[in-house]
């Protein structure tokens, strides 16, 4: 699917507009057209092209009939969907990791929640909570020693940011969703997969709950 001329420009394009659309720079239900966003990034239309394909593949964007693409919209259906098959794969996926994580991967993921713990002290920007909730979520992935379960949480993950709620936004929801991550942590560093997936299919079903209180 990668063209040859746009090997190195494809990723870089596909990150940023990524970027635009998971910090809600680019709202849900906003228009993605290539003239504008190539424009807007400084590059030509046959990357911009390529990304907007694979916004579409992740689930983060939706081609409309006669209107082109446009970023996805997750309602509150949608995302209560998402999150029911989040809870059973990220359950997998730490259980996984449980047995798979070194000492210095633990360490880093120690690091990643000291990150998360400053930005919640200092109330900065919620954008970067969504990306520092993906860099712990996709680590453990990744570490889970199943390609296939990486791929699909990806996707899903992407997708639950994309809900518009104040799930991701509330100063309580996000400190909740610190200290589950502290416990999910907790569970891999004891090295137990049942451990682990139990917490962190508590941590999704924790987001489910949040959801609903509203
Ligand atoms: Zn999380």
């Amino acid at each position: 699917m990668t063209e040859p001329d746009s090997e190195l420009l494809g990723p870089s394009v596909h990150r940023q507009l990524r970027q635009l659309v998971l910090s809600g720079e680019l709202e849900p239900g906003a228009p993605l057209s290539v003239l504008a966003l190539a424009a807007r990034l400084g590059v030509s239309r046959s990357p911009v092209r390529e990304a907007v394909q694979q916004l579409i593949y992740e689930g983060l964007a939706v081609t409309v009939p006669h209107a082109g693409a446009r970023v996805a919209v997750v309602d509150d259906a949608q995302i209560r969907d998402v999150l029911a098959v989040r809870a059973v794969l990220d359950g997998l996926a730490a259980a996984g990791a449980a047995t798979r994580l070194t000492e210095s991967d633990l360490g880093k993921l120690t690091k990643m929640l000291s990150a998360q713990q400053d930005n919640l002290r200092d109330n900065a920007d919620p954008a970067r909570d969504v990306a520092l909730d993906l860099e712990f979520h996709t680590f453990i992935r990744d570490h889970s020693g199943n390609p296939t379960l990486a791929t699909e949480l990806a996707r899903l993950e992407a997708q639950a940011h994309l809900y518009r709620g104040d799930l991701w936004r509330h100063p309580r929801n996000r400190s909740t969703a610190l200290r589950e991550h502290r416990r999910i942590l907790e569970a891999l560093e004891s090295g137990h997969p049942d451990l682990a997936r139990c917490a962190a299919e508590a941590h999704v079903h924790g987001l489910i709950t949040r959801i609903d209180r509203h």
